[in-house]
């Protein structure tokens, strides 16, 4: 889809961005692009819209030298999320989200279904944001609308510049998981820049780790972990956390058969033998029932614990089930049944037995 070939760039001043680098990223694949600062990964990107030209060597997208397409319609053609959210902002979000189909001449209704239907896929309800302006939306929101307005006129390629590193952790997190469900959804080829190596091998289909100016080693995450090249790539992708320092909430399963609600306990409405959580309407813990008595001092997790703290406590109690909590709000259970098959899963993984 997108090839490299023996692409040099060398600035007017003399430095040195690139450097013999080929690439080859497939169709429908998201490969990121991470290094040390300085190494290249803009200069890379940049290229692939033509907003730099190489000095040495050929782009070609779908085998033709992206110098042969019309500038125009290969820009159309490739959606572009950049680090800083760059909403107009005196537009509202629909025509902010338009801006790319008027100019390719979409009509009026299309270009509305089309907004409704990117808002829906990332969680914003199309009747409350359309019209707003972008200083009406918080950060997260912001970028999210940067990201679906790239994918508005249904380009074939997306080029993303670290576009979550301006957002705090949660919306970053959230981000991350939302371009994995919509890559999932639309598989179009998109080409992600992060300095972040976690943003990098959780989201990367391939990783392309970059050096002053030169692949080092491009490959899916899990062979890059497993399988680093030099030392320079072990060194870079630095001790994977261990499977004992994950939050538990992770690991917490959905157990609705063990919880009980409030309502139904009021009316005596539960059974009498077994360990269940009550849980009132907001979600909020209240109690458990062993065998039909209220139990006060039942130990609860909060959802950010490492597993390891977890096991310490379950040593000391003997509960059949853990009720973990964010914010006080019931999200999950644990017991020795979800960390074993999480450990199960999580070695054999680093094993190779599952891949
Ligand atoms: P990265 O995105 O990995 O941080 P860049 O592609 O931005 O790296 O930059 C690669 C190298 O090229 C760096 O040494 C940078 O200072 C240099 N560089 C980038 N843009 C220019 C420019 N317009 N003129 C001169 N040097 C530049």
């Amino acid at each position: 889809m997108i090839e490299f070939r023996d692409v040099k760039k060398t600035y007017p001043d003399g430095t040195k961005a690139l450097s013999d680098f080929s690439l080859q990223i497939n169709e429908g694949e998201l490969v990121t692009l991470i290094g040390p600062s300085g190494c290249g990964k803009t200069t890379t990107m940049k290229m692939i819209n033509r907003l730099i030209e190489p000095t040495a060597g050929t782009i070609y997208i779908s085998g033709t030298d992206i110098n042969d397409y019309n500038i125009h319609e290969l820009r159309w053609n490739i959606g572009y999320v950049l680090q800083q959210i760059a909403l107009f902002p005196h537009m509202t979000i629909e025509e902010n989200i338009a801006v790319v189909p008027e100019m390719k001449k979409w009509k009026r209704k299309e270009i509305r279904e089309r907004s409704e239907e990117l808002l829906d896929m990332v969680g914003l309800d199309p009747s409350t944001y359309m019209h707003r302006r972008p200083s009406e939306l918080s950060g997260g929101e912001q970028q999210r609308v940067g990201v679906i307005r790239a994918l508005a006129a249904d380009p074939d390629i997306i080029l993303m510049d670290e576009p979550f590193s301006a957002l705090d952790p949660i919306s970053r997190e959230q981000l991350q998981y939302d371009i994995k469900k919509l890559h999932q959804e639309i598989r179009k080829t998109i080409v992600f820049v992060t300095h972040d190596i976690d943003e990098a091998l959780a989201l990367g289909d391939k990783v392309c780790l970059m050096k002053e100016g030169r692949v080092i080693q491009v490959d899916t995450p899990q062979q890059l972990v497993l399988n680093p090249e030099t030392k320079f790539v072990k060194d870079f992708i630095g001790e994977r956390k261990s499977p004992w320092q994950t939050a538990i909430d992770v690991i917490a399963g959905e157990a609705e058969s063990c919880v009980i609600t409030k309502a139904a306990y009021d009316e005596g409405n539960y059974p009498t033998q077994g360990t269940f959580i009550i849980k009132d309407k907001d979600d909020k813990f209240v109690s458990a029932l062993v065998n039909g008595q209220q139990v006060d001092d039942f130990t609860v997790f909060k959802n950010d614990i490492p597993l390891y703290k977890a096991v310490d406590e379950l040593q000391k109690s003997h509960q059949q089930v853990y009720p973990v909590l964010k914010n006080d709000r019931f999200v999950g259970t644990l017991t020795y049944r979800d960390i074993i098959s999480y450990l199960r899963r999580e070695t054999a993984a680093k094993d190779g037995v599952i891949q």
